[in-house]
């Protein structure tokens, strides 16, 4: 019998109750019921629908106030049960009972192997006992004796750490930076935060119950992965102000020799028997060549390294670029500044969300903290919600007549949506309507939560010209149509150096060629971890990972830790002192990636965007929907690998 730590009396109990999700509290009686009582027809939810204007969904089910009233009611009484006398936690569904009652509780069908993956997102099933059988097989001292250097302490070598802690392999996380957190560390412009919803934006093992928000600020991230890192013991095993500068193959032994600069630049040299790259696609600020920009004399910083020294305040400010970075700082900055001008090159495509600033409720909070099986059927929820569902608009239909501005009917649907939107919120500035409607399809690029951004657009002491920079000057910037634009400030929202991964790193492999060499304007990997040449070298995050249509890049990086944790469980049970891919495999591989890609939204013709290369092949994005690099990335294929 388990004991529940439920505090409340009766009178909070019942007033948390009112903001939890019924649905969701449903399954929960459903698990602790073991039975299908609550699965008739009296409790079957309306499906879940997005309202016109919101992102988030209302997935409240409609009940008739009778039938909430009932479903609380019976929510209270097993929550005093548990509280007062305990209960056996009931068993995790079984694959087939999971989809029985997402069906349910989505009133959609559900795809078996979603309701698999969900099964390992909610940690009803053990997804790291697909590594943790292979080393059942190695002793502990083996496993201690094998050294792995992980590249970055960001959410992707925290997630590695964690893994490899609980693994008993050694491990060094060596990060360039003076703290932990990666993109949540680095950047620390107005308003930035994450725009999946934070419930799904956090490791499956490492929930956070007590996201103050939906959409979680910068801090709040930040605290949570040095919670993450505390909680896990990763401290002692990371190395801070520590920059990898080169990382080269010793074909004799297959360890890599990793060459390490301290802040000084006093470099070191460390030997691993596996390097894991976990250094993101998004850190390496890209600041334009612009003619005369050396002339000018006013403050200069790019969003990613925010000048807190400055102060905007009645300042003119202009920024360039209107990607996800310029969309969140724009409208906090405008609030200070005298005035602001936005350089856009391209429209990109903005979603409103009127959840975005919204607090979680604290029945919710109390729910995902108290109720047992809440936090679990949540996640599953969310997930469904916002995971692959737009994948429909993302393909191209080769029937659909307007290619050039959609790739069918259910992607012109959402266009047609977003214009009435941008129109809207422009009010009496409609004339800036053809300067903000996008002429590429919608998810051509990523899809921004709007955080008023047409409303600033809209203020008179907001400019937004898409006439083209031609030069700086001593105080600041002319444009085309010759304009000399007047500013004390500029902020370079241009994003990051993306196409060359793993760069400047000069990573060196058996044949003695240079990553950056090989790779040169075409960045490729197997899964997008594998690269052959380079045995026992794994990347996160690495070419065509980056997802654009909808779920969490989280979700992607446990999908990757999980198969490097197989690749190297392999290795130790096999006595295995190299891992590679061979080539054949991985040129295979990248032919579909490639074939598939043309044919989605951010491979269209009409996109320029940093997911491509200089030839229009797009290196960033995975072609595939979450649920299938779930399954691509599920399991190791032994028998594919060369293994010495
Ligand atoms: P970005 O998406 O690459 O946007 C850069 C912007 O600068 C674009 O508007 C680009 O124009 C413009 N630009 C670049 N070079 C220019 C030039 N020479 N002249 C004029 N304009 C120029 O960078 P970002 O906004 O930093 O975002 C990068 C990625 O980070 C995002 O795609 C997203 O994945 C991630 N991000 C996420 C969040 C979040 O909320 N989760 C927040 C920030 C960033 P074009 O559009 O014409 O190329």
């Amino acid at each position: 019998m388990a004991t529940f730590d439920i505090p409340g009396d009766d009178d909070a109990l019942r007033s948390a109750l009112e903001d939890v999700n019924l649905p969701t509290l449903l399954m929960v009686l459903t698990q602790f019921a073991g039975d299908d009582r609550w699965l008739s027809d009296r409790y079957k939810p309306d499906p879940i629908m997005v309202p016109e204007g919101e992102l988030f969904p209302d997935d409240t089910g409609n009940y008739s106030d009778e039938v909430a009233v009932e479903i609380r009611d019976a929510a209270l009484g097993l929550i005093r049960t548990l509280r007062d006398e305990g209960a056996e936690l009931p068993q995790a569904p079984s694959k087939e009972r999971m989809q029985q009652m997402m069906e349910f509780s989505t009133a959609e069908s559900v795809d078996a192997d979603f309701c698999s993956m969900l099964l390992e997102e909610t940690r009803f099933v053990d997804r790291d006992e697909s590594w943790k059988k292979l080393l059942r097989q190695v002793s502990e001292e083996k496993r201690r004796d094998f050294q792995v250097i992980v590249v970055g302490a960001g959410m992707s070598g925290i997630c590695t750490g964690i893994k490899l802690k609980e693994a008993g392999i050694s491990f060094t996380i060596l990060e360039k930076n003076d703290a932990v957190g990666g993109t949540w560390y680095e950047n620390t412009y107005p308003d930035c935060g994450v725009d999946t919803p934070n419930h799904f934006y956090s490791y499956s093992f490492e929930r956070n119950p007590n996201w103050s928000g939906y959409f979680s600020k910068r801090d709040e991230l930040h605290s949570y992965f040095e919670h993450c890192v505390d909680k896990y013991g990763l401290r002692e095993n990371i190395s801070l102000s520590s920059e990898v500068r080169k990382m080269r193959l010793l074909s004799a032994t297959g360890r890599w020799e990793v060459t390490v600069a301290d802040s000084n630049g006093d470099e070191s040299t460390l030997s691993a028997n596996a390097v894991v790259s976990a250094v993101g696609q998004l850190n390496r600020p890209v600041v334009p060549e612009f003619p005369g920009l050396d002339e000018f004399e006013g403050e200069a910083f790019h969003s990613a390294r925010w000048r807190h020294d400055v102060s905007l305040a009645g300042k003119r400010v202009g920024v360039i670029g209107t990607g996800c970075s310029a969309v969140q700082l724009v409208p906090k900055t405008a609030d200070v500044a005298s005035h602001l001008t936005v350089f856009q090159r391209t429209p990109h495509w903005i979603a409103p969300n009127k959840d975005y600033y919204r607090p979680v409720e604290p029945g919710l909070l109390w729910a995902l903290n108290h109720l047992p099986l809440y936090a679990e059927w949540h996640r599953a929820r969310m997930i469904f919600s916002f995971m692959d569902r737009n994948w429909g608009a993302v393909p191209a239909d080769p029937d659909w007549e307007q290619p050039e501005t959609a790739m069918n009917q259910a992607n012109n649907d959402l266009r047609e949506g977003l214009v009435s939107y941008i129109s809207e919120q422009l009010g009496d500035k409609q004339a800036l309507m053809d300067v903000c409607v996008p002429d590429f399809p919608v998810f051509g690029k990523r899809l921004i939560v709007d955080n008023n951004w047409y409303q600033a657009m809209a203020r008179d002491d907001v400019s937004l010209t898409d006439s083209s920079i031609v030069r700086f000057t001593s105080t600041g910037i002319e444009t085309a149509d010759g304009t000399s634009h007047e500013f004390d400030a500029v902020i370079f929202a241009t994003g990051f150096n993306t196409n060359r991964f793993l760069w400047p790193m000069e990573v060196v492999g058996t044949s003695g060629t240079s990553l950056d060499a090989r790779w040169g304007n075409y960045p490729q990997a197997y899964k997008g971890i594998l690269v052959p040449d380079y045995p026992n070298m794994f990347c996160l995050y690495g070419p065509n990972t980056n997802i654009v249509h909808g779920g969490s890049i989280i979700y992607n990086t446990e999908c990757q830790v999980n198969y490097v944790m197989q690749c190297l469980s392999l290795m130790l049970s096999r006595d295995s002192s190299t891992l590679e891919i061979p080539q054949a495999a991985a040129d295979e591989y990248n032919e579909e990636v490639q074939s598939i890609s043309e044919t989605l939204a951010w491979g269209h013709p009409g996109v320029q965007s940093w997911y491509k290369n200089s030839e229009g092949k797009v290196v960033n994005n995975s072609p595939f929907s979450n649920l299938e690099y779930w399954a691509r990335t599920h399991d190791v294929e032994p028998n594919r690998y060369l293994m010495q």
